[in-house]
């Protein structure tokens, strides 16, 4: 208690009455008592934070699967589910599939006294988190355009689920989910940049605030143009954006070209299927392999334009690389830091740091975990002191 009291500022008296409210409300909980301090006299009451107070749903919709989990209020994993999504992507489907799990994980906590606090989507696409709508996702084009997702997700899942649904693009959850478990710990303006097999975004914090811009468009580096002249196609039907220069598929390109070349490589012995290439190649460049590492070469490259620019743009103090290039190693690190010292105004020194994320697949669902529980705390648990 004195040491809340210290912590806090606040009175003992208030902290007193604090933590006997949160206790009834089950949100803290009684643990025991401590050992008494040196300079002896009572023993300390000890609390905890109850963090299965509630629960999260949070669902990541891939490009090929579904991720979904419930959390705890600690945003830590409870339980995990990973359905593949195959050749069957259409809207009622997957909206079909969401309500199966939804209601699955429902029943599965009914017997425990743990609330659902919120459900959260996380999407591979374009999102307007103010409206819950889906405005476009190049993975799934047969859903159209502007879809409102949250109010079709509550119209199939019907009553007894009115707790709050959250929908975003994954990007802005994945920058989320570095904040509360990941590298950016305590850093209040950085960028994650997530490089797919195919596609690539970003996720912006700036000032501790998720930035969407005007229409949602913020963060969508992947189709930046770096390469208008030579380089390849887009999906988004332009050439040269930054996601098309580092793709599986530009990579392939190069590799059938310097095969027909002569050029030998590991890489050739096996044929390694377009979703694990990029791991691949990032995997034989750190192990001394030549050509790999002049293909790591060139899409540090890219890389070292793409986020150039966005340094310009965002000044960040911390960019996270997320995704398949993660295992380009210390290598492909290296250059990425020493290009950002050449690039955009040279003499300026730069302080931006560039890391690695260390989280998983999961990354989007804890990120999104996250943002309900905040959403939680700050806004919706509203305390009636007398
Ligand atoms: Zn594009």
């Amino acid at each position: 208690m004195a040491e809340i009291s210290h912590a806090v500022r606040l009175s003992k008296t208030t902290v007193k009455k604090t933590i006997d409210l949160l206790t009834a409300m089950k949100l803290v909980l009684s643990a025991g008592k401590g050992e008494s301090t040196e300079e002896g006299g009572k023993k300390p009451e000890l609390y905890r934070f109850n963090s299965n107070f509630g629960y999260v749903i949070s669902i990541h919709i891939t490009p090929d699967s579904i991720i979904a989990v419930t959390a705890d209020l600690g945003a830590d994993i409870t339980y995990y589910r990973k359905l593949e999504v195959t050749a069957e992507r259409g809207l009622d489907f997957i909206l079909g599939q969401l309500v199966e799990i939804i209601r699955g994980f429902v029943a599965m906590k009914a017997s425990s006294s743990e609330k659902l606090i919120g459900v959260v989507l996380a999407l591979p696409g374009l999102a307007d988190a103010s409206r819950g709508i889906s405005i476009y996702s190049p993975h799934y084009p047969s859903w159209g355009r502007d879809v409102p997702l949250v109010q079709l997700l509550r119209d199939k899942l019907g009553e007894g689920y009115e707790v709050p649904i959250f929908i975003d693009c994954v990007n802005r959850y994945q920058a989320v989910a570095e904040r509360e478990k990941g590298v950016a710990g305590g850093v209040t303006n950085f960028i994650i940049i997530d490089a797919l097999n195919e596609g690539l975004g970003s996720g912006i914090m700036t000032h501790g605030e998720l930035v969407s811009g005007s229409q949602s468009l913020s963060g969508e580096i992947g189709h930046m143009t770096l390469n208008p002249v030579d380089g390849p196609a887009c999906i988004c039907g332009n050439r040269g954006c930054f996601e098309a220069m580092v793709s599986a598929k530009r990579l392939r390109g190069m590799i059938k070209d310097a095969r027909a070349q002569g050029v030998s490589s590991p890489l050739f012995s096996n044929g390694t299927p377009d979703d694990i290439l990029i791991d691949a190649v990032c995997e034989l460049a750190s192990t001394g392999d030549p050509f790999c590492a002049s293909l790591i070469d060139d899409v540090a490259r890219w890389f070292i334009l793409g986020l150039g620019n966005v340094i310009m743009v965002n000044d960040p103090e911390l960019i996270i690389i997320q995704g398949q290039y993660v295992k380009a190693g210390a290598f492909f690190l290296e250059k990425l830091r020493d290009g950002m010292r050449h690039i955009g105004l040279p003499d300026v020194e730069k302080q931006v740091r560039i890391e690695y994320s260390t989280l998983g697949e999961e990354r989007g669902v804890i990120g999104g975990a996250s943002f309900v529980i905040d959403d939680f705390f700050s806004k919706r648990l509203v305390f009636h002191s007398h």
